[in-house]
């Protein structure tokens, strides 16, 4: 594969003398490395050992000594929560009206306890071996810390000046935690994250058996709702049973809930998701995704497409039971129970009419439903050509025959609080990861280095492609 890739590279290069290899210059590949290294050392987790602030610091120091100026490199810490800082930096571009271009990743990490791990990976040491880089936060979300830092050096090294400003924000609490970074900035220091559009995670590469599938392109997610179903009833003495009980009352609906399917709602993104992905995939649930962007009512393709949880969770909004609880004795009828049922919206889905459906569902069974907090909306960014476009470009000439494929994601990012701000996001970095072997929030985290150091290289070009200037 690696020479494949290489003989590929060498190919387009000779057409295009500044396609090059897929590879950054020895000394970016050494510096994204030891930049990463000093993330991975340093604990960013929500606990009483994280500390996000170090690690801002860290990277602004390394900004600072390759001659960034004191005024374009901030770590901004909330005032009642020191450990909790993000870092923002800028490079200047040549026209002072064009908006700037923003590179988000998050600088915290999920929790990771060296028993769960191998013995000898312990979570918050960096290590190689065989081809990998090793520890927490390799593939989420420090490789891309490390990333954006390093190619802020570079352009400003190779004196490139982009027409645009390019701004990096490397943010807190996007895991967990009460401080989310992103929603601090937007805050308090909005003129300094302020873009026409901002690239993030939740996109990247999808490799199958070494082979590289598709570049993805996170343009939309689904909005996260929960929702309370309760059950009341008089309760009584378990030796005098009545059919009328909170647990077989909330049983029932939750049933209904099973038995209930959202319509079908595609949207720009899984539109062209569905129609690029109809011939990557084949067979017949490559022909069910043809047949359902010609016509969303087609019955026989929305079988074959409902049936795979990861299908059907693109075409509809999806409500499921995660936690229950009841009764308050064993030898009492229960006089409440209730459960849990979290929704994961279409970003295009209005709350209130899935609160109506699910009222609906649960009513015959006198079963109350309450929202648990309310959802924040997330528009989903428009494909336009000029960032579209680019990501084609720059994905062919590293990577000629692999294509981008627009994503929406069922989990929620960052993102959420920039689309509902107005600013568009795309999910995009071209570091690639095994489809089968996912690692991230797991034990014995790690990333490929050869896809670390060509997703370095694929977000310079990328960067420099959208931001304009030479
Ligand atoms: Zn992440």
């Amino acid at each position: 594969m690696a020479v494949a890739l290489v003989l590929a590279a060498a190919s387009a290069s000779a057409q295009n003398p500044t396609a090059g290899g897929t590879m950054p210059p020895a000394e970016d590949m050494a510096l994204a490395r030891a930049l990463l290294e000093q993330l991975i050392e340093i604990d960013t987790t929500d606990t009483e050992r994280g500390d996000n602030t170090r690690a801002a610091q860290a990277m602004a120091d390394a900004l600072l000594d390759a001659g960034f100026p004191a005024e374009d490199v901030h770590v901004l810490v909330p005032p009642d929560f020191p450990t909790k800082g993000n870092l923002v930096a800028r490079l200047r571009g040549s026209n002072p009206d064009a908006e700037p271009i923003l590179l988000l990743a998050h600088i915290d990490v999920v929790d990771a306890l060296p028993e769960d791990w191998s013995p000898d990976v312990p979570p918050f040491v960096f290590q190689e071996r065989d081809g990998y880089f090793y520890g927490r936060g390799t593939a989420d979300d420090k490789d891309e810390c490390a990333i954006h830092t390093a190619n802020l050096i570079r352009w400003r090294r190779e004196g490139f000046v982009p027409e645009r400003d390019i701004v990096i924000a490397l943010t807190a609490d996007e895991e967990s935690g009460t401080r989310n970074g992103v929603e601090f900035l937007l805050a308090k220091h909005r003129e300094l994250i302020d873009a026409a559009f901002a690239l993030n995670e939740g996109g990247g590469g999808m490799e199958r058996n070494g082979r590289k599938v598709s570049n993805n392109v996170q343009g939309a997610e689904k909005v996260y709702l929960s929702f309370w179903f309760a059950a009341t009833n008089p309760g009584g003495h378990s030796s005098l049973p009545v059919r009328e009980n909170a647990i077989y009352e909330l049983s029932a609906a939750l049933l209904a809930v099973r038995e209930f399917d959202f319509p079908v709602m595609l949207n720009e993104v899984t539109e062209e998701f569905f129609e690029r992905s109809a011939d990557l995939v084949g067979g017949e649930t490559g022909e069910a995704m043809r047949r359902i962007v010609d016509d969303p009512d087609d019955t026989e393709a929305l079988a074959v497409l409902s049936s795979q949880a990861s299908y059907n969770a693109r075409l509809r909004t999806t409500c499921v039971a995660t936690l229950v609880e009841g009764g308050h004795a064993e030898n009492a009828l229960p006089q409440l129970a209730r459960a849990n049922v979290n929704c994961r919206l279409l970003p295009d889905h209005d709350p209130d009419e899935v609160e109506e459906t699910l009222r609906r569902l649960a009513a015959p069974f006198g079963v109350e439903v309450e929202r648990r907090r309310e959802a924040t909306p997330s528009p989903p960014s428009p494909l336009t050509g000029e960032v579209l476009g680019a990501i084609e470009r720059v994905t062919e000439e590293m990577w000629p025959g692999v294509p981008v494929l627009p994503v929406m994601s069922s989990g929620a990012t960052d993102a959420v609080y920039l689309r509902n701000a107005g600013i568009p996001v795309y999910g995009v970095s071209g570091i690639f990861g095994d489809m089968d072997d996912v690692r991230a929030h797991g034990r014995d985290e790690r990333i490929r280095i050869d896809h670390f150091h060509e997703g370095q290289e694929f977000l310079y070009r990328l960067v420099k492609a959208l931001t304009g200037g030479g």
